[in-house]
């Protein structure tokens, strides 16, 4: 099967000296990789014309598709533009439907006082050699530039300009280039399916699918995405068409949960509060948070999910010790003799969560994330998680899980919040 490489060229100063953080390339690349396209290289080069002029020679030598972002703004530092046209061979004329929008944005979008400036008019002005990708969400266009190939039979290589603005990239990505690529190569049908462990660590996996792995045909791909005690597996199958991907990636996707079926937490593609959520909504219950150590980010995580409100109430960040004691009734003789960070302190949050929020599961932490804050008896990363319910004979029935863990802060919270969920999870699905 044939295979199409592209390439990326970011331009900017800001991204080469990391004040912004390039994340286009990430997006983009997953956007052609979905689609069954070889990632060749990702270049970032800063607002200077030798070193866009190389780049664009040197990427367009070895890749099918070259996407350029960046560097299309109207100010000086911005040159991305006129040397495209120096590049191709062409003029910069006036394109009356991007003025037409230009003027629009001005006026009625951002209903900016005073006449438009030169500058933004001068957005509307676009090499005459190139296919202008109209941008519904910025004043810049994308532009599309065509390079005939030396090889008589191959198709032209595609160089695709777009706006650094990630939110108009994006726009651009979807609407055009994909469109525009499929149109110009026949490529491969891609099928992707995901399963999502929790609790093994990669190196263990890949210990475990070694056969698996090597026996993969040519056509399937297995891929690791680690992620705070998550490891996603994705297989990616190609074929020529949707059918025969799919009949090709089925069977080894079986085979796949089969083999991790120890830590296997879902078939899809989705983080464990939507594995959670689930669950949830298929029993019909509730759940509430209190959240000392994680501060609402579980909270968080369940609540960036569409439809949350079906099964989540809400949550009490009891941070301080008194809020604990007063909006949950942790007892202050456990507070100082136990801690805060105790088995007894998160039992009695669980207690307090469940009556204050009336849910049918509460979930909550304590724990100490540092830097500061550690202790030999409780050094930094001791964390306490619980849940709990009432059972259907007016029981409490709560269990507790001690973690230990190692990392700064923010991964620490991460990892927490993971943890957490996962115990829920199995906890939910015993009672
Ligand atoms: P420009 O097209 O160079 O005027 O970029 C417009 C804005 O998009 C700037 O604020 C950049 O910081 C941002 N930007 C440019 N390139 C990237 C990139 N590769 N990833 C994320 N943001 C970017
Ligand atoms: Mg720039």
């Amino acid at each position: 099967m044939q295979t199409i490489n592209a390439s990326i060229i970011t331009i900017g100063d800001e991204l080469l000296i990391g004040q912004t953080i390039d994340t286009n390339s990430a997006y983009i690349a997953q956007e052609l990789n979905k689609i069954g396209i070889w990632m060749r290289r990702r270049v970032a080069v800063g607002d200077v014309y030798n070193d866009i002029w190389k780049a664009l020679d040197e990427e367009g030598s070895h890749s099918q598709i070259v996407i350029i972002t960046g560097g299309l703004g109207p100010t000086a530092d911005d040159i991305t533009k006129p040397l495209l046209c120096n590049y191709f061979g062409g003029t910069l004329v006036v394109n009356e439907k991007v003025l037409a929008h230009v003027k629009h944005l001005f006026e009625v979008v951002f209903r900016r006082p005073g006449p438009i400036l030169e500058r933004n008019l001068k957005q509307a002005e676009v090499p005459d050699v190139c296919t202008v990708l109209f941008n519904e969400r910025g004043t810049a266009p994308g532009m599309l530039f065509t390079k005939p190939n030396a090889a008589p039979d191959a198709p032209p290589t595609l160089f695709f300009s777009l706006p650094g603005v990630p939110h108009e990239m994006k726009g651009l990505m979807n609407k055009e280039v994909i469109p525009a690529i499929l149109k110009a190569f026949h490529m491969p049908a891609i099928v992707h399916r995901t399963s999502v462990t929790f609790g093994q660590g990669e190196s263990m996996i890949a210990e475990m699918l070694k056969d698996f792995e090597a026996g993969l045909p040519d056509t399937v791909k297995l891929a690791y995405l680690p992620n705070y005690g998550i490891v996603k597996l994705r297989l990616t199958g190609r074929g020529n068409t949707t059918d025969e991907a799919n009949q090709l990636v089925e069977p080894l996707f079986q085979q796949l949960q089969e083999l991790v079926k120890e830590s296997l937490v879902s078939n899809h593609d989705e983080g464990l509060e939507s594995v959670v959520g689930n669950i949830l909504l298929k029993k019909g219950k509730t759940m509430g948070t209190a959240e000392s150590c994680t501060g609402g980010y579980i909270a968080h995580l369940i609540t960036s999910r569409r439809g949350s409100s079906a099964y989540y109430k809400g949550s009490v960040i009891s941070y301080a010790n008194e809020i604990k004691e007063h909006l949950l009734g942790v007892s202050p003789q456990t507070l100082t003799t136990a801690g805060a960070v105790s088995e007894e302190t998160v039992q009695q949050m669980v207690k307090g969560a469940l009556s204050e929020l009336n849910t049918d599961y509460a979930l909550v932490t304590s724990g100490i994330m540092g830097p500061d804050g550690g202790s030999d008896e409780k050094p930094v990363g001791t964390v306490w998680v619980a849940a709990g319910t009432r059972l259907p004979d007016g029981n409490l029935h709560i269990e507790t899980l001690q973690l230990h863990l190692r990392f700064d802060r923010m991964r620490n919270i991460s990892m927490t919040a993971n943890h957490a969920l996962n115990f829920l999870r199995k906890f939910i699905l015993r009672y």
